[in-house]
């Protein structure tokens, strides 16, 4: 899957999710969004093109190095019987639902500690891989976000703090949706690791194959992104309201 699907789904998800964690409220479940949707590109950081690998330079190229190496080593030590021969770097560790967990128990105690500035720090750094996969308009929208956000809130950091801890959600959303992104396409995703299926325990999963698409092909250009795009502004809190309230009006006139 491309880049800004995988952002686009993650932003949809974490707008779903963002009230059943009680992050409520518009401000909060903004946050909480774009954590999801960043958060739903760092899986591929295992791939060193990635834009996620390439985003802070050498800090990112070196945790994607280190995350190739414990990929391999893991998939060495773990690979069933009827696994492939395969190096177990890109599409393995970071694209299990074991990893999402753990790294969303990690933002959950680091942010928890931390306080508002590394919800802040968390935040930012999910901000800036959304942007690079979706384009550089995000940035002013951002930037507005941001202002929207301090002069509407009496306390703007302080609103940021009570995020903390739930942003190990968000954090852990985001890196499911990916997978489950990548579980649609051909090459599949071994998301369930380490449960044995069919003597693998990186087993792809993936749908059957009339169901399964190419990567930037049709189905994802023409259906998901669109399909993803509309739902990314018609879930955002009070939107259909609005849409009901101006539909009203417009019929009342
Ligand atoms: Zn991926």
């Amino acid at each position: 899957m491309m880049g800004r699907t995988h952002a686009l789904t993650g932003w949809c998800a974490g707008l779903v999710v963002a009230p059943m964690v009680g992050a409520e409220g518009a401000h909060q479940a903004v946050a909480f969004a774009t954590v999801t949707s960043g958060f739903a590109l760092l899986p591929d950081l295992d791939h060193p093109g990635a834009s996620a690998s390439r985003l802070l330079g050498p800090i990112t190229k070196a945790v994607s190095w280190l995350l190739r190496k414990a990929s391999a080593g893991l998939y060495a030590l773990t690979k069933g019987p009827r696994d492939e021969d395969c190096k177990g770097t890109h599409r393995h560790l970071s694209h299990t639902v074991v990893f999402a967990v753990l790294l969303g128990l990690l933002t959950a105690v680091g942010t928890e500690k931390g306080g508002p500035w590394a919800v802040a720090g968390v935040a930012i750094f999910a901000l800036l891989l959304a942007e690079d996969a979706l384009g550089d308009w995000l940035l002013p929208v951002a930037a507005a976000a941001v202002t929207w956000w301090a002069t509407s809130t009496p306390d703007g950091l302080g609103e940021l703090a009570p995020l903390a801890g739930w942003l190990g959600y968000a954090v852990a959303v985001g890196c499911i949706v990916h997978c489950l992104g990548d579980a649609l396409t051909k090459s599949g995703c071994p998301f369930l690791w380490p449960i044995p299926i069919r003597g693998e325990t990186w087993y792809e999963i993936r749908p059957p194959k009339a169901l399964r698409f190419r990567t930037n092909g049709p189905a994802e250009n023409w259906v998901m992104v669109p399909v993803f795009s509309i739902l990314a502004v018609a879930l955002l809190p009070g939107a259909t309201d609005y849409a009901l309230d101006v539909a009203a009006q417009v019929v009342g006139r």
